[in-house]
């Protein structure tokens, strides 16, 4: 028997005994449980969504003074790809670095990368 049926079986029985007060407390304690049994269905669909998107977040290390997301997923394989440091650090947000070419005073040539949300850049 279901909590529900207990309750609705304890209405049936107060109301026979004309219990008034106990009947209205069984009534309280039958939406009381409604309103739990809707709350623990809401939650479980908010843990499955958690659940999901856990699976989905990306795996991010440190190596070289930039952080690096893997990109398994999307390629299949090992790659990796330089994220913003800032971005991540101050946000926890994912901004892909890209690569860049610079000059230097004498005109020399840098490789970097660069955020183009906070313009962050690291010489490579
Ligand atoms: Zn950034």
């Amino acid at each position: 028997m279901s909590m529900i049926e207990v309750i609705k079986e304890a209405v049936t029985l107060a109301r026979k005994y004309d219990n008034i007060e106990l009947t209205q407390e069984l009534l309280t304690a039958e939406e009381d449980y409604i309103e739990l049994k809707r709350e623990n269905l809401k939650l479980r669909e908010e843990v499955n969504n958690l659940r999901e998107q856990l699976k989905l977040k990306p795996k991010i290390s440190w190596y070289g003074h930039l952080y690096w997301i893997e990109e398994d997923e999307l390629t299949k394989g090992k790659s990796r790809t330089p994220i913003c440091n800032n971005c991540y650090d101050k946000e926890g947000k994912v901004f892909r670095l890209s690569p860049k070419l610079g000059f230097g005073s004498e005109g020399e040539r840098h490789q970097y990368v660069g955020c183009h949300n906070c313009k962050f850049h690291h010489q490579l």
